[in-house]
Order: C-alpha cells, then sequence, then structure tokens
C-alpha cells in the first residue's frame, strides 16, 4: 500500500532536493565518488592534513583515490593577519558510506585532533568539509552538498582542479571555469611541501 498517498500529512519533497541525505549506518552496493575538502591553520599543518587522509583511508568503506597538491591560503572571512595561514588540500574518495556517515566520520576526525568548535571561520587545527558527493544535491544545513561555498573557494577549487582537471561541481559547473572566474590570489601551491595516499 503507498502510504504517500493516503496520508494527507506527507509533504511532497520539495523541486529543490533531488536526493535528500540518506540515513545513516546503510553501506551502498556501488561505490560513490566523494570530494573532500581539508584545511589546518593550528600546529604542525601538514602532519595534522596527513593524518586525516590516513584516518580518511582506515574507514571501513572508504578508499582515498587521490590526493592533491598542498596549497597555503590567507584565512578567509577573517581580518587579514588576525589568524595564522592555511595548508589546504583536496582528496578524492570512493565509497560506499552513505554521505551522512561521511560527514560523520568527518566530524569523528575533526574531534581526533582537538578541533575546538568557537568562532565561525576560527583556527581549526582540522576542517573536513564534504564538497560533493556523486551529483548529489542537498539543501539539508546539517549537510549541504555540494558544499555551500565551495564554488567561491579557490583554496578548494585550485588543488581539485590539479587533480582532476575535468571536475564539475553538480549544479555549479567545471570548475576550471569556476576557478578562472574567481582567480587565485590568496592562494599559494606549496611544492616544497608533499601529501601521500594512506598506506
Ligand atoms: P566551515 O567548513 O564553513 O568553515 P564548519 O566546519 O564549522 O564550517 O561547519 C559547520 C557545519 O556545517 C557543520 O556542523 C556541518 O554539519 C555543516 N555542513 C553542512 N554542509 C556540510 C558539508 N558539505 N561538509 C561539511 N560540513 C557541512
Ligand atoms: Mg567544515
Amino acid at each position: 500500500m503507498n502510504h504517500a498517498q493516503s496520508d494527507p500529512t506527507v509533504q511532497p519533497v520539495p523541486a529543490s532536493v533531488v536526493e535528500t541525505v540518506d540515513a545513516a549506518d546503510v553501506t551502498l552496493s556501488n561505490p560513490k565518488l566523494a570530494v573532500v575538502a581539508l584545511g589546518s591553520n593550528l600546529g604542525n599543518r601538514l602532519d595534522t592534513l596527513q593524518g586525516a587522509i590516513d584516518a580518511l583511508g582506515d574507514t571501513p568503506g572508504v578508499r582515498v583515490k587521490a590526493v592533491s597538491p598542498v596549497y597555503e591560503t590567507e584565512p578567509w572571512g577573517v581580518d587579514p593577519g588576525t589568524q595564522p595561514s592555511y595548508l589546504n588540500a583536496v582528496v578524492i574518495l570512493k565509497t560506499t558510506l552513505p554521505p551522512s556517515s561521511l560527514l560523520e566520520r568527518g566530524q569523528a576526525i575533526e574531534e581526533a585532533f582537538d578541533r575546538v568548535r568557537e568562532e565561525r571561520w576560527g583556527p581549526r587545527t582540522i576542517d573536513v568539509d564534504i564538497i560533493s558527493y556523486a551529483d548529489v544535491l542537498s539543501e539539508d544545513p546539517v549537510l549541504t552538498l555540494p558544499h555551500p561555498r565551495a564554488h567561491q573557494r579557490a583554496f578548494v577549487l585550485a588543488p581539485w582542479h590539479d587533480m582532476d582537471p575535468a571536475a564539475q561541481i553538480p549544479g555549479h559547473g567545471p570548475v576550471a571555469a569556476l576557478l578562472t572566474a574567481l582567480g587565485t590570489a590568496g592562494v599559494a601551491p606549496r611544492a616544497d611541501l608533499e601529501l601521500r595516499l594512506p598506506e
């Protein structure tokens, strides 16, 4: 029986939400590609980024397929000179975890590195953002997909483009075009630093 048709309290799904974020504790049968951005501006930033990549790689149902070059970035959304600069990188994953579980894992990694959430856009040992998950679109504030600010952030677009020049942000188009329009002011490649795939 179709309850949705007979129950007047069931609301229609808003047209803008193509696929809602699914419940945790599910494992998908076919792996999906996800793009995750990492940023650190406290402590040993490179070690922290590598630790987060290794922790992602240790997650059952997650395989890290590619790791971007490292960029150094002026802090975003705060007065210049008031916070240390960031090291940023982007990784591409294949995962059988649903989006909600991937977010949970990212948050657990943030906790593990002692991130203190005091100030919006404040300094953090590690920030783990889900940039995109297959072609899922979600307006849920708990997990917005693609990440609502990714297309405005050169520190996400530049390393992602290095790894995958043909990348697209669902709903926003090619990363290459977004990056050209945005420019790379405040974002510098750190060719002297290297992150590796998890062992
Ligand atoms: P930001 O990454 O913009 O600096 P935070 O890391 O403090 O901000 O994240 C704040 C909240 O954003 C988190 O509690 C999380 O639930 C939510 N959020 C929404 N969409 C995403 C996403 N795509 N990736 C990571 N967090 C997200
Ligand atoms: Mg975040």
